[in-house]
């Protein structure tokens, strides 16, 4: 995957080494406003790694070269969901606003959804409309997931924009209002369906950005494990009951994944109809 050839987003705010990271402490707190914060808007952080926590990534920070190209990478791969997203957008007539990207090492702040804490993974915050990522995440995939990869690596950023999108076009919010509505495992369902069409999102990105950035089969595999490796059932090794699931099953990411790679269409990401059927 040549991701040097996609443009640079300008909506990077790099916060590593400084403000409230450096290995400050926080603890479990951000984690906790965090899960508080995803109650109220049904937003899903800690998304990639809901289900772990206190996995260790906070520490000192140091800023390397392998963090400095993932910050390059980061940066690009946005760009990337931007110029796609912008495109199909303007075909139907409408304008995207692109998603910030705060870079952050430990904890930091956000605008409307507390305290952000590495151990929760990448996440989107649908106040302020920015994905939150600590770098190391991505060795963290390699070593405890065997998910390493660059374009494993965009699919974790192309489905947090994803997630964006959702905000974008109402989606999310609708989602929220029938979560309010419903009991536990009905809130579960609708969150998993959300994240499933993330995955989808994510595909069509991957299908349309396919030529620029010359996608192998190896690449498209690599973000396929990725897809299966954090499944809810992977993750809980079949521990826990399906109606726990909050992101679904490696198969069910997989297949909606493949199905926005395959189709690079938004339409054939309607997981919420595909359910009802
Ligand atoms: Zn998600």
């Amino acid at each position: 995957m040549d991701w040097e050839q996609l443009r640079r987003s300008t909506n990077v705010q790099d916060r590593r080494g400084g403000g409230l990271g450096g290995g400050l402490a926080i603890g479990g707190g951000g984690a906790i406003l965090i899960a508080l914060v995803s109650l109220l808007f049904g937003a899903n952080p800690g998304d990639v790694l809901n289900n772990l926590t206190g996995g260790g990534s906070a520490g000192q920070y140091e800023r390397t070269p392998e963090n400095d190209r993932n910050a390059d990478f980061a940066a690009r791969i946005l760009g990337g969901t931007e110029d796609v997203w912008t495109d199909i957008f303007q075909k139907s007539g409408r304008t995207y606003q692109p998603a910030g990207l705060v870079l952050y090492d430990g904890t930091t702040s956000t605008q409307g959804c507390g305290g952000a804490n590495a151990n929760v993974g990448p996440f989107y915050c649908p106040a302020d409309k920015s994905i939150y990522i600590d770098l190391r995440f991505f060795r963290e995939m390699e070593t405890r997931f065997g998910a390493g990869g660059d374009f494993a690596r965009a699919y974790v950023i192309a489905h947090e924009v994803g997630h964006h999108l959702q905000q974008e076009l109402g989606i999310e919010q609708q989602v929220r209002q029938l979560q309010e509505r419903s009991d536990r495992v009905g809130r579960n369902r609708l969150s998993v369906l959300l994240e499933l069409q993330a995955d989808c999102f994510a595909g069509v990105w991957g299908n349309r950005t396919a030529d620029v950035v010359n996608l192998s089969q190896a690449d498209i595999r690599e973000a396929v494990n990725a897809a299966a490796a954090i499944g809810d059932d992977a993750l809980t090794q079949g521990r826990a009951s399906p109606d726990s699931f909050t992101h679904g099953t490696s198969e069910q990411r997989v297949a909606w994944f493949t199905r926005g790679l395959k189709s690079g269409s938004v339409d054939s990401c309607d997981t919420f109809s595909a359910s009802a059927r």
